[in-house]
């Protein structure tokens, strides 16, 4: 069987994020000739319907239309590469660099807060025994002063 003719009809309808939307429609048909390869000619067809349908919903006269039309390239978080349709944020080996990553700051956090904490109690420890030697004096001074003092 020899295929004589193809037709194919395209449409996009983008919503204008306001209620409205936007369609764009494109209906080819084309006659085949005897050296003409049916499936070549259809792909050939829809590819060209699809750049007249990108051409016309990206001049939209609304922002939200052309940016729906011609969004950005999605790129890793990480290594702001091309993301493929199954990543969402990260590529899966990203994903696990970041939390490895993240797991590594905390423990250096940790760890600085650790030894911190160690260098705050020692300074505690020294003032206290400077202030309890020197206050061991004082307090006998006071309650001297205290016993001095007539009632
Ligand atoms: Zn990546």
């Amino acid at each position: 069987m020899r295929v004589t003719r193809i037709s194919i009809a395209l449409e996009q309808r983008l919503g204008d994020n306001d209620y409205g939307s936007e369609r764009a429609q494109v209906e080819y048909s084309a006659e085949l000739g005897a050296e003409d390869d049916a499936l070549d000619c259809t792909q050939k067809l829809l590819w060209q319907a699809r750049v007249q349908l990108l051409h016309t919903l990206t001049n939209s006269r609304t922002l939200a239309i052309r940016r729906k039309a011609n969004p950005p390239e999605r790129i890793c978080a990480e290594c702001k590469l091309p993301l493929g349709d199954d990543d969402d944020y990260r590529h899966p080996a990203c994903e696990e660099a970041m939390l490895e990553r993240r797991k590594q700051q905390e423990e250096e956090r940790r760890a600085r807060y650790e030894a911190d904490r160690k260098q705050r109690d020692a300074e505690y420890q020294r003032q206290r025994e400077l202030a309890g030697v020197a206050s061991g004096r004082d307090d006998d001074e006071v309650d001297d002063d205290d016993e001095d003092v007539p009632l």
